[in-house]
Formats: structure tokens, C-alpha cells, sequence
């Protein structure tokens, strides 16, 4: 079905006289399969190709031979031999493009044909790689086509398939299970983990799902701009912030029914900005509410990316959405959103990318179509652009504080009880958040894992409540640490009109 679109995309542009398609894609050989059989649904074309490894070669799809085979030779000798007529009701294909790209040489040559095609030479140029780079010089030439990823249905055909190549069967549920888990990987790669799964017995079973699980978490880490994160941590795990809690409580009965919900007029969440002090429960929150939705979890790393090529960042940024609607749905999640858009506005390259990308993704988090939840979280709003802060961007904006007494002692349980589950009861845990005001979640985790520590040194076999207020005694509290940027930070939320994620 996509092949089939994709091809009529193809002959779209093909047939309106566009120069050069770039193919961005890691699958090569699908992809060469597909422009072979889109030529042939054209007629009459030939495929002039060339590459770094076998050469130049004339292919007739038509006739499903060749007209020159393959034959070593260097792009520019081949520019410099072939004259326009050559290049007359053909489709030039050219491979291994980031290596070549870097050659002013064949940039000329290309930007040549490419203007010849706009006046007098019926052909095409495809660029097909991996890696998109495009040089200024050709930048209003090209067309970017994106390959995207298999869809739900069309990973589940994939899966049948290879099955029934292999000579094997797999239950219904585990193919569906397995498609949703494949979800944001190529063709190729998940040819590759089914093989892997298969090679211990033969088959495929419920017990090569944490195999695929952790093939994919790596595939996805390699992209080098998103990282999935294994959900571990839920709702129970957060002392206080109760509002929020209950906010996303809402929000998860709509994404775990998206179609009923829908249906019923209600929109899809979009997401949830929130802001505060540090320590104080942010990305823990984000982690739980992928639990919570039982969805996967991605995590965006803004700092990385920026790229070093004019366009490169955008691409990244680009990349990194179409990958997580490929996966979606799922969370979103965007650390430390205000060190990825500082310096938004500001003067020099640096800055006029970094604009760009901000610009990019409003558009994209307004307009997205697909069930992505965003979770931002940042410390410091002040130094987010306006425009971020509008409603609409976000269904919702929170602001995270210190926590209060009651939240204290509902941190302080939740570490105790992950260390020491038999003690909790013994210890007095109003004390405890009586002795923590301005301490934040993470200072409270870090007290309980010190005061378990230390008892373990000195060969206690339990710990009490005073060892706790030992600890408590020798830690800094992050109002201590960062008193004025605290008062400064609280300010700027109410100034904001940030709803407060605690009650
Ligand atoms: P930063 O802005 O520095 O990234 P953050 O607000 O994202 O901070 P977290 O990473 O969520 O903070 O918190 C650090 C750790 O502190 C958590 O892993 C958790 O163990 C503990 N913690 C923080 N807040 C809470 C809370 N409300 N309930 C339970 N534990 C908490």
C-alpha cells in the first residue's frame, strides 16, 4: 500500500519536471525495487545509475536489462562523457551521495543538469541516502521525499510473511503485540530482529519479546537523537503533586481510548509543560505517566540535535518527530526544554538555527495529528520564548515546588519503603518532614539512601528514626543551595498563572 503511494508520489513529481528527488531512507534496496518498478509503470524510461562501488550502468526496467552494465568510473569522468541526449527519458540515480556531495566538482555538475532539466531535457535526478546534506548551492533543485516507516497493518503483513517464509506460525495476539512493539523501525530492521528472535528455536514465541524490546531500544538510541526509556517508575512512586497526578489521571482514560474518546468529541491530548525546581519530581513524573498510559517512552535530547551542517539540526529535529509518530502513540518526553531554546532571537548562526528549530517545533506541536503526548519539563521559564508559555501550545501548564509537609512525609515513605520495606512503620515520619522544610524530593531521596548507608557502615541491623535526622542534619536543602534562584523562580510561575501541581 505505502510502496503504491509512494510510486504515485514519485510519478507526480516525476511528470511536473521537479530536478532532483532525495530519497532519504536506509533501506537502498527496497527503495532501488521501488524506483525500478515506478519507471516501469512510466513506460518508457530508462535508469541511468551511478555509484561508488560498481560504477555507472543503463538499466531498461522495461525489458529488465541492461543497456550499459555496470562499469567502473568516477562521477565526474561520467559527467564529462555523457551529453544531454544521454540523459533524454531516463531517471539518473545516484548513490553513496553524502561522499559525493562533498566535491564542488560534482555539485556543479549536478546543478548543471539540474538546470537543464528545468528547460530542455526530460529526466529526473534521484538522490538516494541515508544521510541528508544538501549543499546551498542546489538548494532550490531538490525535493526531499521522506521513505517513512511501515505502518501497524503493514509491520503485521511483514511479520506473516517472514513466517510463512520460514516455515513457521505465531499466534495472532503475539503478531500484533510484536507489530506495535516494531513500530518506528525500517523494513530491513525488522527483518533483522525477527531473524535474530528466531535463531535460538526456530520459532517465534512470547518469550522473544523482551528481545525485541531491547533490539528496537537500541536501533532507537543509534539514531543518536532519541533514547527509549523503560518504564519503571508509576504513579505511587510520586509523593504529592496531587493535581497533577489527577490531571493526567484524565488524561490517560482518553489516550487509552483515543478512537471512543474522539468519537465522543473530546480532543486529543496534546500534552503538558512542566515547570519548577529542581529535584523536585519533574522527569519522575514524566516516566510515570508513560506508565500510567501504558505507552511507550521516548526521550528527546535537544543538546544533540544540533548538528554541525547548515539544515542538519533541522533534519535532526525532523527526524526525530517522524520517528516518534512512527512510534506514537506514545510520551514525548523533552528534557530541559530552556537549554534547548536559549539564545532564541539572539544574533549569529548559532542562534538563527536555534530559532529555526524552535519555530519547527511550535508548528509541529501544534499541528501534530498523530497521539504523541509532550512532556516538557524546564527549570527555568524565564528564558523560554513567550510563545511557549500561550495556551494551546500545551493542554496545560504546572508548575512543580517545594513540597510541603505532607508531601515530605509521603516522599520520605516511598524511599523508606523502596530500602528498608519492614521499617517503615517504626520510623516517624512527621518528624522527618518536620525536620525537611525546603528540602526537595531529591534531597529527601538522598537523605534516606545516606542514613541507610550509614547504619550499614557502623553494623546496625535496622534503621531508625533518628538515624534519618542524622542524615537530615548533614545535608543541604535546596533552599540553602539556591535560596535567591528559588524566590526568583517561584515568582516568575505566579506571575505566569502556572497551575500548581500540588494541592
Ligand atoms: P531536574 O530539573 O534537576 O531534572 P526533576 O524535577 O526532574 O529535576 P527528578 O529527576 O524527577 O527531578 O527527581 C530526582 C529524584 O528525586 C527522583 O528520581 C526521585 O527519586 C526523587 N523525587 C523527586 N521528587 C519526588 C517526589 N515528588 N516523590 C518521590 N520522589 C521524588
Amino acid at each position: 500500500m505505502k510502496n503504491i503511494e509512494q510510486m504515485e508520489r514519485i510519478i507526480q513529481y516525476m511528470e511536473a519536471g521537479f530536478p532532483i528527488l532525495y530519497i532519504n531512507t536506509y533501506e537502498e534496496k527496497n527503495t532501488m525495487e521501488m524506483l525500478r518498478e515506478t519507471v516501469v509503470r512510466t513506460g518508457r524510461r530508462k535508469i541511468i545509475e551511478w555509484n561508488l562501488t560498481t560504477g555507472y550502468s543503463e538499466y531498461l526496467p522495461s525489458e529488465g536489462q541492461y543497456q550499459v552494465p555496470p562499469t567502473q568510473c568516477t562521477f565526474s569522468k561520467l559527467m564529462g562523457t555523457l551529453s544531454p541526449e544521454d540523459y533524454t527519458e531516463s531517471l539518473f540515480i545516484i548513490r553513496d551521495v553524502s561522499s559525493l556531495l562533498g566535491s564542488p566538482e560534482a555539485v556543479a555538475y549536478l546543478k548543471e543538469l539540474s538546470i537543464r532539466i528545468g528547460t530542455d531535457i526530460e529526466s529526473n535526478i534521484v538522490l538516494l541516502s541515508a544521510v541528508l546534506k544538501i549543499p546551498k548551492e542546489l538548494e532550490n533543485f531538490i525535493t526531499i521525499l521522506d521513505m517513512g516507516y511501515p505502518s501497524e497493518e503493514e509491520i503485521e503483513k511483514l511479520i506473516k510473511e517472514f513466517c510463512s517464509e520460514q516455515g513457521t506460525e505465531a499466534e495472532e495476539s503475539l503478531i500484533h503485540e510484536m507489530a506495535v512493539t516494531f513500530k518506528g523501525l525500517t523494513e530491513s530492521e525488522i527483518i533483522s530482529i525477527l531473524c535474530l528472535a528466531m535463531s535460538d528455536d526456530g520459532k517465534l514465541g512470547k518469550n522473544d519479546m523482551s528481545l525485541v524490546f531491547e533490539q528496537k531500544q537500541q536501533k532507537i538510541r543509534k539514531s543518536g537523537i532519541m533514547e527509549m526509556i523503560p518504564l519503571k517508575e508509576k504513579m505511587e512512586d510520586i509523593g504529592g503533586l496531587e493535581n497533577l497526578k489527577a490531571w493526567l489521571g484524565r488524561k490517560a482514560t482518553v489516550m487509552k481510548d483515543l478512537r471512543k474518546a474522539g468519537e465522543f468529541g473530546v480532543d486529543a491530548p496534546k500534552g503538558v509543560l512542566i515547570a519548577g525546581l529542581p529535584g523536585c519530581g519533574k522527569s519522575l513524573t514524566a516516566k510515570a505517566a508513560a506508565s500510567l498510559f501504558q505507552i511507550p517512552l521516548l526521550r528527546m535530547d535537544m543538546g544533540r540535535l544540533m548538528g554541525k551542517y547548515v539544515g542538519e539540526s533541522e533534519e535532526n529535529l525532523r527526524k526525530a518527530l517522524t520517528l516518534a509518530e512512527a512510534i506514537s502513540p506514545c510520551v514525548l518526553w523533552v528534557d530541559e526544554l530552556e537549554k534547548a531554546f536559549a539564545g532564541i532571537g539572539g544574533n549569529g548562526g548559532g542562534a538563527e538555527v536555534t530559532t529555526r528549530l524552535f519555530g519547527n517545533f511550535l508548528t509541529w506541536l501544534q499541528e501534530k495529528d498523530a497521539p504523541v503526548f509532550v512532556v516538557a519539563t524546564a527549570n527555568n521559564v524565564s528564558k523560554l520564548p513567550p510563545e511557549f508559555l500561550r495556551k494551546g501550545r500545551f493542554d496545560e501548564i504546572y508548575y512543580v515546588g517545594l513540597p510541603k509537609d505532607q508531601e515530605r512525609k509521603q516522599i520520605f515513605s516511598i524511599h523508606i519503603k523502596k530500602r528498608r520495606p519492614g521499617e517503615l512503620s517504626t520510623v516517624d515520619l512527621n518528624r522527618l518532614a518536620q525536620a525537611t522544610e525546603g528540602y526537595c524530593g531529591a534531597d529527601i531521596e538522598s537523605v534516606v539512601a545516606d542514613a541507610v548507608e550509614e547504619a550499614f557502615v557502623k553494623g546496625k541491623s535496622y534503621v531508625e528514626t533518628e538515624d534519618f535526622l542524622a542524615a537530615i542534619r548533614n545535608t543541604n536543602s535546596l533552599s540553602d543551595t539556591m535560596k535567591e534562584s528559588l524566590k526568583e523562580m517561584e515568582e516568575t510561575y505566579k506571575k505566569n498563572h502556572f497551575r500548581k501541581a500540588s494541592l
